[in-house]
């Protein structure tokens, strides 16, 4: 039997499940809500063709801490583009003009409650792809079809999690990798999709989510907040009233429903494979005049990543890298202790059994007004909370001093 990725460090990118030439390999949902896989004894013929796919196991490692890639700060110049991006829509204005060129573009779409990789050469499903799903997405087979158009002599651009990326880098033959364009993003880590579930149950009209973050106040560097938005049947859509928290997107922020190997990523690095890292520029004071539409962290590891952003239509200016490296510690440093605190130990028990207003006081820290008995969680939550942060900034930092002295 293949040597995979186990239920602690599987990213669920499904590289292996795309290479598998007897189907062998099948999906399977874990207790804690993530995807991960099972592989079918009875159809296996130990090729290890997934071995050598897999991200985590196959020793080909994703990227390094050096600063040999150019750090930029930018923004889509097409205004209907940049606004329905997460942050600038630097992705959308890629995807666009692949697609405008005969390409293809994949990217992450919701459909109902679940988020899903697709492939599109539609213009009109383009603002599907754009902004950010708060959520763990699936890949399915779309490496599979990927594939295909590539051989098919199309070029193809794939904007997802590095994890995803690292995978489908695996698994295209090298021979096609020229008409392959990547660019992952800046990840903090996937939440549990059991917490949109549980939030539609506490809402039953809801059947989609229609924005998990949107610029309806502005991007901002300091103070921002997500802003969820979802559908019901009609097509109304609903808005979070503001002040108030929700499971699904101050629960991402909490980082308690992660999937596990998210709390020791090992595809967080300044120096990537992909052609391209997208981020925020947290803490930006260069551009001022840019935070109401976003101002994105781009990180190209890649001439041809330099290349698409010229293409695109992408301003950009080269800035220093410590502007990101300081405000946004994901991009390379992958490590959190919350994996270690009891209640991202308790996820698989608590997510089902607790009621909905204490589900949201423990996995999305919404402690306002709560009774006197949970002041002693509040205390815990506060302490166990800033020694986490205090652990990430202090090894961060000792990583930011060794970059940038060398
Ligand atoms: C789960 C998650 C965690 C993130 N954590 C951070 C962080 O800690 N720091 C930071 O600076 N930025 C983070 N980002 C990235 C940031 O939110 C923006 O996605 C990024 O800056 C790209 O913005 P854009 O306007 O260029 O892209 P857009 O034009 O809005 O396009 C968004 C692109 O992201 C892809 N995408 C969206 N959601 C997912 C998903 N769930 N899985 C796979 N692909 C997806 C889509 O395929 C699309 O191509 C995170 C994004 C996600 C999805
Ligand atoms: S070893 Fe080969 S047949 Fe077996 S699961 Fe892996 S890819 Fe499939
Ligand atoms: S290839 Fe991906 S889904 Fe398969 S075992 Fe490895 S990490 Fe998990
Ligand atoms: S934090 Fe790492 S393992 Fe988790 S989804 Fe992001 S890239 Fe994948």
């Amino acid at each position: 039997m293949p040597e995979l990725a186990t239920d602690k460090t599987c990213t669920g990118c499904m590289g292996c499940l795309n290479v598998c030439p007897k189907d062998a390999i099948s999906t399977r949902t874990y207790p804690d809500g993530h995807l991960g896989i099972s592989v079918d004894p009875d159809r296996c013929i130990e090729c290890r063709m997934c071995e050598k796919v897999c991200p985590v196991v196959n020793g080909i490692p994703y990227g390094e801490n050096n600063l040999k890639s150019r750090f930029l700060a930018g923004w889509a110049q097409d205004t209907e583009i940049r606004r329905r991006g997460a942050t600038s829509g630097i992705a959308g204005a890629i995807a666009a003009r692949v697609v405008a060129d005969g390409g293809y573009a994949a990217g992450a779409v919701m459909e109902g409650l679940e988020c899903r990789y697709t492939v599109t050469s539609d213009p009109a499903e383009l603002p599907r792809l754009q902004g950010s799903k708060y959520t763990a997405s699936m890949p399915g087979t779309v490496m599979r079809r990927i594939r295909q158009l590539l051989s098919e002599g199309n070029q193809v651009f794939f904007c997802g999690l590095p994890c995803h990326v690292a995978a489908l880098l695996n698994y295209i033959p090298e021979k096609l990798h020229p008409l392959l364009l990547t660019a992952d993003i800046i990840c903090g880590g996937v939440s549990s999709p059991l917490l949109l579930k549980r939030y539609a149950e506490e809402h039953p009209e809801m059947t989609g989510v229609a924005s998990f973050r949107n610029k309806d106040h502005g991007w901002h560097p300091k103070g921002y907040r997500y802003n969820l938005k979802y559908v019901d049947a009609e097509g109304t859509v609903h808005d979070t009233p503001s002040g108030t928290r929700n499971l699904i997107t101050d629960g991402f922020a909490c980082e308690l429903t992660d999937r596990r190997s998210c709390y020791d990523c090992r595809f967080a690095f300044t120096h990537r494979r992909s052609d391209l890292t997208l981020g925020d520029l947290w803490g930006d004071t260069r551009f001022p005049a840019q935070h109401h539409d976003g101002v994105s962290a781009i990180i190209a590891h890649s001439p041809r990543g330099e290349e698409i952003l010229r293409m695109a239509g992408i301003a950009v200016s080269e800035i220093p890298a410590a502007d990101v490296l300081g405000h946004n510690t994901r991009l390379f440093y992958g490590k959190s202790v919350k994996r270690f605190l009891p209640e991202r130990r308790l996820l698989p028990r608590l997510i089902r059994r607790l009621s909905y207003p204490a589900l949201l006081r423990v996995y999305a820290s919404d402690l306002r007004g709560a009774p006197w008995y949970w002041m002693p969680f509040a205390l815990y939550r506060v302490v166990s909370f800033r020694i986490a942060e205090k652990i990430k900034q202090l090894k961060s930092r000792y990583i930011i001093r060794h970059l940038t002295q060398d």
